[in-house]
């Protein structure tokens, strides 16, 4: 059975960066299921799995474009450090900005002194990405996960 949209896709994956560190996989885990052709996956490895078979092994490699975006310098920023509520502030942290478009993850970057570099793009933006994948299961969607968009 072939992967097109509608259909419940079983993958196992591999993502890598450009430098080929492993960033994320699902190597020791359940292949990760999504329904095809409902925006679950970046857009990118989606478009690539159209037509492809269960049992095909493919290597994909995504534009930052049509994976997490592109990094936008003005979400990097410097605020004051009393601008957390936290005692100990550590580079990694992420926290919820409110922002008047809703609220925005940020991650703590730099901490020079009493001056806190935030950035919040996705640790993803302005990455190019290398999947392999394996496609595990394909099977026609039930109503109801066609009705809400997603795997149940
Ligand atoms: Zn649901």
């Amino acid at each position: 059975m072939e992967i097109q949209k509608g259909r419940v896709v079983g993958m196992h994956y591999t993502l890598r960066n450009e430098e080929g560190e492993i960033i994320d996989t699902s190597e020791g885990r359940e292949p990760l299921m999504f329904l095809q052709g409902f925006g679950n996956i970046i857009p990118g490895l989606e478009s690539e799995l159209e037509g492809k078979q269960l049992g095909d092994a493919l290597d994909v490699v995504v534009e930052p474009e049509n994976g997490y975006g592109v990094r936008h310098e003005q979400l990097i920023q410097k605020v004051p450090r009393e601008a957390f509520q936290v005692d100990e502030l550590q580079v990694g942290m992420q926290f919820q900005a409110q922002t008047e478009q809703g609220p925005v993850p940020i991650r703590v970057v730099e901490i020079e002194g009493q001056e806190v570099t935030i950035d919040g793009n996705h640790e993803l933006a302005g990455v190019r990405l290398h999947f392999s994948v394996s496609i595990e299961s394909v099977r026609d969607a039930s109503e109801e996960e066609l009705a809400h968009g997603h795997v149940h």
